[in-house]
């Protein structure tokens, strides 16, 4: 199962547009319904840091809302996808100004 651009989650959402909220709500429903059998006892946290909270989105999330920098890791390919529109505003000239920050990863 994937979980980043998941179809049956993406067919969720697009029935939340329509406002057909109930199909939208069913389909979710199937999506974490499927996620919670398939990741009962596997890793589902694509974040590569070493960190005490490694899958453990409840005090990961609450870490992130607490010192308001940024993002919990796995979101950060949805918002670069994002950004990375916006960023063609200035034909990309950001990247001219901005380097990424050394990162202490896990070892795989
Ligand atoms: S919220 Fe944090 S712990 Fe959960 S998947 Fe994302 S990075 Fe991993």
């Amino acid at each position: 199962m994937i979980i980043d651009g998941n179809e049956k989650e993406r067919a969720a959402m697009e029935q939340f547009h329509k406002g057909n909220r109930e199909e939208g709500l069913r389909l979710q429903e199937e999506f974490a319904a499927a996620f919670r059998e398939e990741y009962k006892n596997k890793d589902h946290c694509p974040c590569k840091k070493v960190c005490l909270y490694h899958g453990n989105c409840k005090e990961c999330v609450a870490i992130h809302r607490a010192h308001q920098e940024h993002v919990p890791n796995c979101m950060r390919p949805m918002l670069n996808a994002k950004i990375k529109i916006l960023s063609g505003l200035t034909e990309h000239t950001v990247a001219n100004e901005i380097e990424p920050p050394r990162e202490n990863l896990r070892k795989e």
